[in-house]
């Protein structure tokens, strides 16, 4: 049997702070997985912009005999960017774990991955939050429903809810995900597009430990409309759909006006249920209009194929090690 590697991809945005941690404690977590499974295991690092430092802090880090290649892109492409570039660089590895640099995503849990991923056929294996209710309340929990539902309306892939990104992916499921070629990448939702077998393990996040989330409650709004229409046009369909129901409600409404005015025509019709109703459409109007500039909008930066990131710096430590097994 030869020796398998695994790489461990971590997309970094201003975590200066934290890094050291997770460093230290993904060092440890590195060597025992290497011990207990006999694995090669390494670094990609993308540093996707960051002010803070983080990048020279990575690049004074002392990460001993460990292969690691440090990324750093031009400016700050988003983590689905750095991790489709940690995708990307992970060619040679027969499988590789993404995850957080915020320790949200505890390293310990690698080991569970791994063990599925080497007696089990199964080519990705995730964690997934297991109560939205709980951590998030009421409200996040319902908007994520139907988020959930909105992009999981084809019956022909699968999305689970509460799914994130930190999982394994095997070789084979990095080979899909490099194939498709969309510049706009919603992530969990392509894991579940490529398909392949693929299976969970639930994960209660625990809080941030240091620094702070890069996205607050309007960016996740953006973000999770962004998503929906990176991948789905259910929401044009809707829109339709509700013309038509519109359409339908408006001809009974005026067939009931029409006997009324011959029948009833005592009865007053007032000026103000006009007005309500012109309001009313044209704000459901103007939605629908703004909808679907979303997706011409997408269209038209999807049309210019460029990049999905730039790089600006590539350092590879310990090359040999990468380049014997290429
Ligand atoms: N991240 C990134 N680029 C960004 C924003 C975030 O590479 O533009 C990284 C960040 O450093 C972290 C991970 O993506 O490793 C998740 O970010 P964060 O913790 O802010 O998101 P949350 O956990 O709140 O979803
Ligand atoms: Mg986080």
């Amino acid at each position: 049997m030869t020796t398998k590697t695994l790489c461990i991809i971590i997309p970094v945005y201003n975590e200066a702070e934290g890094l050291p941690d997770l460093l230290d404690r993904l060092g440890a977590i590195a060597d025992s997985l290497a011990d207990e499974f006999a694995l090669i295991v390494d670094y990609i690092v993308i540093d996707d912009g960051s002010r803070d430092g983080s990048f020279a802090l990575l690049k004074e880090y002392d990460f001993g005999a460990r292969a690691t290649r440090l990324l750093r892109f031009s400016r700050n492409f988003g983590k689905e960017a750095a991790l489709s570039a940690g995708i990307d660089a992970a060619q040679y590895s027969d499988a590789a774990v993404l995850m957080d640099a915020d320790l949200q995503h505890p390293p310990e849990m690698i080991a569970d991955f791994v063990r599925i991923w080497l007696t089990e056929d199964i080519d990705s294996v995730y964690a997934y939050k297991p109560s939205r209710l709980r951590s998030e309340g009421p409200m996040k929990a319902a908007l994520s429903k139907l988020f959930f539902w909105v992009i999981n309306h084809d019956l022909r892939y699968d999305i689970p809810p509460g799914a994130g990104d930190f999982r394994l992916v095997n070789q084979r499921f990095m080979n899909a995900l490099r194939s498709l070629p969309e510049s706009d990448r919603f992530m969990k939702g392509l894991y579940g597009w490529v398909g392949f077998r693929q299976t969970g393990l639930p994960l209660e996040p625990p809080p941030r430990l240091r620094g702070k989330s890069n996205y607050n409650p309007l960016q996740l709004l953006l973000v999770t409309l962004d998503a929906i229409t990176s991948f789905t046009t259910m929401p044009l369909r809707l829109m339709a759909l509700s013309g038509v129901v519109i359409a339908a409600v408006s001809a009974a409404y005026g067939i009931y006006i029409v006997i009324q005015y011959f029948f009833f025509p005592a009865v007053p019709t007032g000026i103000v249920s006009v007005l309500a109703l012109i309001a009313f459409f044209g704000g459901v109007q103007m939605m629908f209009l703004g909808l679907l500039g979303e997706y011409v909008g997408k269209s038209v930066l999807e049309a210019k194929k460029r990049p999905i990131y730039i790089l600006s710096d590539d350092i590879s430590r310990k090359e040999n090690t990468i380049a014997d097994r290429g």
